[in-house]
């Protein structure tokens, strides 16, 4: 599952590794999201690659890729004559420079549009994301407070009030600052609010550091994915449930999550 930090991490490697490439050819499986002609890309310096929650943005003067890569997706870097390590079924996008090319699998989103128009459209639909350079703390908060019928547990994922949160940084952060995820935002006290967004921003910067460094981030893992464990705080037992409606993989511990 592609969370914010790992968008991030992605970005900061393409940026190392296809720096100054100039798009050579390009290559797409599907025409869906295609908002120009694709030969416009031809000739085009790449310029630089960002996240911007859990999207992956590729600017080349002027224009723009944009690749979500959701759960199973991944971008490869090769040397321009090096053949592909996954079969070519997979391949959703290539885009071949002078040196290297850069190849996308499997992903479910690779739209290609206008730089101007990509990240205009892109910045409406999503709220502040922690890991970008302008992360607006009280605008994230602002977010929240809109929402003041829904479980927290829910707005978390929803990317029009944070940008870049999955359901393990979810599961982490309402870990973290003792807040169960079934209470409602206007239960919970500014303080408590405040809480969550600040515990947002320092683990997803935490999860973007072990993914720079290429470790897993199993040693920042808490309760996600513990079935049958014990709370580290007060080593009661993990509850495992779905919650609803969102249907994602829940965990809590009851007796530290009030
Ligand atoms: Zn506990």
């Amino acid at each position: 599952m592609v969370e914010g930090p790992t968008a991030k991490a992605y970005a900061i490697k393409i940026n190392r590794e296809f720096n100054g490439e100039v798009v050579k050819d390009v290559l797409v499986k599907s025409f869906r999201r295609i908002h120009i002609p694709i030969g416009e890309l031809l000739g085009k310096r790449f310029v630089n690659a960002d996240s911007l929650g859990k999207n992956i943005l590729l600017l080349f003067n002027g224009l723009a890729i944009r690749i979500h890569l959701m759960i199973y997706g991944t971008i490869h870097i090769y040397s321009v004559n090096e053949s592909l390590l996954k079969p070519e079924r997979l391949v959703r996008l290539i885009v071949k420079g002078c040196g290297k090319k850069l190849v996308v699998y499997n992903a479910p989103i690779v739209e290609i549009d206008k730089a101007e128009n990509l990240t205009s459209r892109l910045k409406s639909e999503l709220g502040p994301d922690p890991l970008s350079n302008n992360w607006d703390r009280e605008k994230a908060i602002e977010n929240l407070l809109k929402f003041k019928n829904e479980k927290i547990g829910v707005a978390l994922l929803n990317q029009s009030i944070i940008a870049g949160v999955g359901n393990i940084l979810r599961n982490e952060i309402l870990f973290r600052a003792g807040i169960n995820p079934e209470r409602t935002i206007q239960s919970l006290k500014i303080t408590e609010i405040e809480k969550i967004v600040d515990i947002c921003e320092l683990l997803s910067k935490e999860f973007l550091k072990m993914k720079i460094e290429e470790k897993r981030i199993g040693s920042l893992l808490l309760i996600y994915n513990k079935y049958n464990g014990n709370c580290k705080i007060c080593g009661g037992k993990i509850k495992f449930y779905m919650q609803k409606p969102i249907n994602r993989k829940t965990f809590v511990c009851t007796n530290c999550q009030k």
